[in-house]
């Protein structure tokens, strides 16, 4: 029989009526012939109250006290659902992580899941109990309770999801869905029906997504369709799943990640290892590094730019400025001000000039852009952070993404069941060629890459020493989309002294004539010095856990370091890396990736 796992948040049990409304629903799915197992957050802001009152003690607390305090939460929560449901006639068992069996490493108050045990819980769900779950905590191997980081109760719900398939997981909260942008921001912003888990990991990541972004990692990974609506009405929600018949909208949302900080290492010398040196002293200090930028070199010296969250910026200072040092680089600069605006969509990449029309934008809206990476399915920009919430709202218009949820549910009336918010699992299961293999033995968290793949049909071109202000990029991209050129990967580094690089691919076919449309834009208005090289070639790194597994650029880098190849050009999202190659090193590159990464690649 399908499992549905209901999942409520906080404010979805707040208090004794909202927990017998809560209880009420997982009945209701019973009664509908599913198993139901409830994951069940700290009510309202307690967790919020506990760290309060660590904070009062101490301002180093133990970590392992730390989550010995926090899961308490959890656990007056479920004991509280399971009266409510006995007291409505039905059969409920409360579990604790570890009575779940749901097995994390000891990174206590982020730890990762390693393993769910499912059969007590299945022995429970066949007797005829709603299983409700603490969220969020788990057990280490030394029996040490631990929890999962904020937020992480959704991780536990999608991972006890994974456990129990064939399932879905439906997750209650005090939002209506997933909107095309933060509703905050952008009161205009419309509620989509559906997304890809690769959309929702982007925008997640970005600190718009409604979730916990390593939930959605466990989703994509294991298949689990995941459906957002709100605990106190009737509304659709939005699924988060991808399938063949997922939409491939060209763009699907755009986010804003306010408190960045830029650092860029300038004058690093142009040989292989440049970026392992670089980003291992940065990964040995837990940072996650976001945006990362180096261009082509000139004169045998590149910059290599990258950003960080704010909060991070004097560990990463440090390391970089030891990395400087260590690689004889002439310096760093850095800017602590500025914000990330990205737009998302599966279909960019079959729809030409997106990048542009983006560009254009901000341009008319007397932007600037400092800093540019492109992926197949993300544009995101660096902007000053008062221009931010302004950039993002003229996107959002631009893109029409105000209408675009409404659009589709209208087009698509039957997409919903209203109310119970479930479809069927066993009619996805028969409609979608569901994985239920016996995974039972691996690591729920773990990285995984679907691909390493080779793209070894394009070209680089580089713009040096462009004037850094509002409107070139728009310029460029613009008359390069009206001449039909189509554009791979651009990035434009910080503009380090009022002057910036471009760089970007395109097919190889197309490379005189976009350098011939360069030549004639020199002409008539000044460009910087136009650049190229013929023979280069992609690697694209596509998988799950690439960036919150922070090790994973740092072995990147070093497998091609220490395969001698020179790296061009790169870019990182949440689901891809990209690196560009010399085209007669991309096989040698292409092999060490696949021997380092040979552990976690699941695909080709
Ligand atoms: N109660 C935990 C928190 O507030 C976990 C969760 O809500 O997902 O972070
Ligand atoms: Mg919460």
């Amino acid at each position: 029989m399908a499992v549905i796992v209901q999942k409520f948040g906080g404010t979805s049990v707040a208090d004794t009526a909202k927990i017998r409304a809560a209880a009420q629903r997982a009945l209701d799915a019973q009664s509908q012939g599913h198993q139901v197992v409830m994951v069940v957050s700290a009510m309202g802001k307690s967790t919020d109250r506990l760290v309060d009152l660590a904070a009062e003690l101490t301002e180093t607390p133990p970590s392992r006290d730390m989550d010995m305090l926090l899961s308490t939460g959890e656990q007056v929560s479920v004991a509280l659902v399971s009266m409510a449901i006995h007291e409505m006639g039905g059969k409920a068992f409360s579990m604790t992580g570890s009575q779940l069996g749901i097995a994390t490493d000891s990174h206590h108050t982020k730890a990762k899941i390693l393993t769910i045990a499912g059969d007590r819980i299945r022995e429970k769900l066949d007797s005829g109990h709603i299983v409700v779950a603490c969220g969020f905590q788990g057990i280490d191997p030394e029996g040490n309770i631990t929890t999962l980081g904020r937020g992480g109760s959704d991780t536990s719900a999608v991972a006890l999801a994974a456990a129990l398939r064939p399932s879905q997981c439906i997750i209650h909260t005090d939002v209506d869905g997933v909107y095309t942008t933060d509703p905050r921001v952008a009161k205009d912003a419309s509620k989509l029906p559906e997304i890809s888990f690769e959309e929702m990991l982007e925008l997640a990541g970005m600190g718009a997504g409604v979730m916990h972004s390593r939930s959605i990692e466990i989703g994509k990974r294991y298949g689990i369709p995941i459906y957002v609506r709100c605990s106190f009405n009737e509304n659709p929600g939005s699924w988060i799943y991808t399938h063949p018949g997922t939409p491939r909208r060209p763009v699907s949302g755009a986010a804003l990640l306010r408190n960045e900080s830029r650092v860029t290492v300038l004058g690093v010398p142009d040989v292989p290892g440049a970026a392992r040196t670089i980003f291992s002293g940065i990964a040995k200090k837990n940072v996650a590094v976001d945006m990362i930028v180096q261009n082509a070199s000139d004169d045998g010296r590149t910059e290599i730019s990258f950003t960080v969250q704010k909060g991070d910026f004097s560990d990463t200072l440090s390391a970089a400025k030891a990395a400087a040092d260590e690689l004889g680089a002439s310096g760093i600069d850095f800017e602590n001000d500025v914000a990330k605006i990205s737009i998302v969509g599966l279909g960019m990449a079959d729809t030409p000039g997106v990048a542009a029309k983006m560009f254009q934008t901000l341009a008319d809206a007397g932007i600037n852009i400092l800093m540019i990476t492109t992926s197949e399915i993300k544009v995101s920009v660096l902007v000053a952070k008062t221009d931010a919430e302004q950039a993002l709202q003229a996107v959002h218009s631009a893109f029409g993404l105000h209408e675009l949820g409404a659009a589709e549910a209208d087009a698509n009336p039957d997409y919903f069941q209203a109310g119970s918010g479930a479809v069927s699992v066993d009619d996805l299961a028969k409609e979608l060629d569901t994985d239920t293999a016996d995974r039972s033995g691996e690591h729920v968290e773990q990285v995984s890459m679907d691909a390493i793949r080779l793209h070894d049909g394009q070209s680089l071109v580089s713009i040096a020493g462009v004037p850094d202000e509002p409107g070139f990029a728009a310029r460029v991209f613009g008359q390069i989309a009206a001449a039909g050129i189509n554009v791979d990967m651009i990035v434009q580094d910080a503009g380090v002294g009022g002057k910036a690089n471009i760089g970007f691919t395109v097919e190889r076919e197309q490379l005189d004539d976009c350098v011939a449309l360069l030549e004639k834009m020199t002409a008539e208005q000044s460009l910087g010095a136009i650049t190229s090289r013929r023979e280069i070639a992609k690697l694209s790194v596509a998988g799950v856990g690439l960036r919150s597994h922070t090790d994973i650029a740092d072995r990147l880098f070093n497998a091609l370091a220490n395969a001698q190849v020179n790296v061009a050009l790169i870019n990182t999202s949440e689901v891809l890396i990209n690196v560009l190659v010399s085209l007669n090193e991309a096989e040698k590159a292409q092999a060490a990736l696949k021997q380092e990464f040979a552990d976690v690649l699941i695909g080709d």
